[in-house]
């Protein structure tokens, strides 16, 4: 859905719609952690597109956004799932030859972003703000062990022993320094 700069200002644009999976390049523009990013099910998304500023041409995308991703967890690799079901409200200003650095525009506390020419897609605005809801450390869970660095094994699956043996290593240090 692509959102006409000239549309907005006759009238705010209502939205409600469901994403299939495959319908988002989430690796778009995307941080290499990100490569393994997945969208598990249907996106679902409704809210208004408005022009809020018109003579700065700034546009006003809100509203609520559910769905399932997926990632590869930080810890052991293994896939892990990341529910989003939150309202949104982003700001977008368009690109313009002169307009100066991003750094110039005091955005205040609003995430602003930019768009190209004459307007900008719903499925961009959506992309953008699964990326910054997502957390810095994605985890499977809090309890993750992790992989094992010396052997590789993934320790929420089995206990391979190894820091058993180190710490085994210590304790009898320990006792052959005591007698
Ligand atoms: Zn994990
Ligand atoms: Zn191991």
């Amino acid at each position: 859905m692509f959102f006409h700069v000239r549309d907005l200002a006759v009238r705010a644009k209502q939205f409600d719609v469901e994403i299939a999976a495959s319908a988002i390049d989430f690796q778009q523009g995307a941080k290499d952690k990100d490569t393994n990013l997945r969208q598990a099910g249907p996106l679902k998304v409704a809210g208004k597109a408005e022009l809020v500023m018109e003579s700065l041409g700034e546009i006003k995308v809100s509203g609520h956004i559910t769905v399932e991703m997926t990632a590869d967890c930080d810890r052991c690799l293994e896939p892990a799932r990341f529910p989003i079901d939150s309202d949104f409200s982003l700001f977008y200003r368009p690109v313009e030859e002169g307009y100066g650095d991003e750094k110039e525009i005091d955005t205040g506390e609003a995430e602003m972003g930019f768009y190209e020419g004459d307007g900008l897609e719903l499925n961009d605005v959506i992309s953008e703000f699964v990326l910054l809801t997502l957390p810095m450390q994605r985890v499977c869970g809090e309890s993750c062990k992790g992989i094992c660095p010396a052997c590789g094994q993934n320790r929420n699956l089995r206990e391979c022993g190894c820091q058993r043996e180190v710490a085994d290593d210590r304790w009898a240090a320990l006792k052959s320094l005591k007698t």
